[in-house]
């Protein structure tokens, strides 16, 4: 079985970090066809878009994709080739794990966070008019069936990954109508959820306070697109920051796997950003991919490497540049795939 996925590598530290989680991936010994397509800034020039039609038509193929972060130009210019991509797949559910780990320091050695994030409406849709020079609107759309969707999605995964709660997140207080059907349509899907999974909700403000006082009463957290983007950063900054914090975007038809980071492009072709992020993100791909144990090698071997604190990334206190962190990580999981065959072979003698 070859393992066909669409890569994108993206703009500024992007190529770098797609190069360093194909390295892990590939020392887990799964055979991979990667198939390369460009998105972002580069391809402007050559096809008038940052995400040209063949991207999006490689993914519909393949159905898996590992994605760089892209650069979107502040105030004018593209539409974001990160909305564009999920609108378009309908990859509804963006879910962001942020996970305390052993030789990072942090404020907090416990958080054991997951979010997820409605990723199609809100206001992201794009839907905003200039009214006359001086004021603007922006239009929030919430509707019963994306909110029931997504927050099906948090207590399916929940369930899934032995869970214990869900904790919806708005501001209902204050927009009645969008976040109050949010809300609503949480408590309609949780109660077909009673005495498996806890349900409870908390208006966004006081979330965000909550996670920074007290993080390790929360569990599973579902929110719309807006509030979901802002706390999945907050909730990475709690576990040692953007270096470390992976994502998936996930649809029916397909699913596509970037950082909750974006392009830094300040640190381009430097060989200094952290990896963390991408390669936790792949392995993510391989839990989506059936291929748990895979998996597992990737997390436990990042894990490794940066509690063992020998070659550990700038952002996390180290000295260690992006290709050699990769480079310990693939070593520690082939040395776990070659510990499995090495006790077998033995086992067989
Ligand atoms: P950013 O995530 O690129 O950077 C924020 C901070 O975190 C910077 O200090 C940066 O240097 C640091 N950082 C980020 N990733 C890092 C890594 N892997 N290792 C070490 N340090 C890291 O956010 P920004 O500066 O707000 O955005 C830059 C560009 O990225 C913008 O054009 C934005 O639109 C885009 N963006 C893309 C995505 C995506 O592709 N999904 C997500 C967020 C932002």
């Amino acid at each position: 079985m070859i393992y066909t996925v669409t890569l994108i590598p993206g703009d500024g530290i992007g190529p770098e970090l797609a190069a360093a989680a194909v390295t892990v991936l590939e020392a887990t010994g799964l055979p991979f066809d990667w198939q390369r397509v460009d998105a972002g800034e580069s391809q402007i020039a050559l096809h008038g878009t940052p995400l040209p039609e063949a991207v999006l038509d490689s993914i519909r193929r393949t159905r898996v994709a590992l994605k760089g972060p892209i650069t979107t130009p502040i105030g004018e210019g593209f539409r974001s080739v990160n909305v564009t991509l999920r609108q378009a797949l309908d990859l509804y559910a963006n879910l962001r794990p942020a996970r305390s780990m052993k030789g990072v320091a942090t404020r907090y050695d416990d958080v054991d966070l997951v979010i997820v994030r409605e990723n199609t409406e809100d206001l992201y849709g794009g839907v905003e008019h200039r009214v006359g020079p001086d004021a603007a609107e922006s239009i929030k759309i919430i509707t019963r069936a994306a909110s029931e969707r997504i927050c099906r999605y948090a207590f399916e995964y929940a369930l899934a990954n032995g869970r214990r709660k869900v904790t919806a997140v708005h501001k209902a207080n204050i927009m009645k109508l969008s976040d109050g059907l949010f809300l609503e349509a949480c408590r309609t899907v949780a109660a077909q959820y009673e005495g498996r999974i806890e349900f409870e909700d908390r208006i966004v403000d006081n979330m965000c306070m909550q996670l920074v006082q007290k993080p390790e009463l929360y569990d599973v957290l579902v929110l719309p697109n807006l509030y979901g983007d802002i706390v999945s950063d907050l909730a990475a900054g709690l576990v040692g920051g953007l270096g470390v914090a992976p994502g998936a975007n996930i649809g029916d038809q397909a699913a596509v796997f970037e950082p909750v980071h974006g392009s830094a492009p300040k640190y381009a072709g430097l060989d200094v950003a952290n990896p963390t992020a991408l390669i936790l993100s792949g392995a993510m791909m391989l839990r989506h991919l059936g291929e748990t144990t895979a998996a597992v090698r990737v997390e436990n071997a990042v894990r490794e490497v940066i509690a063992e604190g020998r070659t550990v990334p700038r952002d996390l206190g180290g000295e260690s540049g992006t290709k050699a962190f990769a480079a310990a990580v693939a070593e520690q999981v082939a040395e776990q795939a070659a510990g499995v065959v090495a006790s077998h072979s033995t086992g067989h003698a």
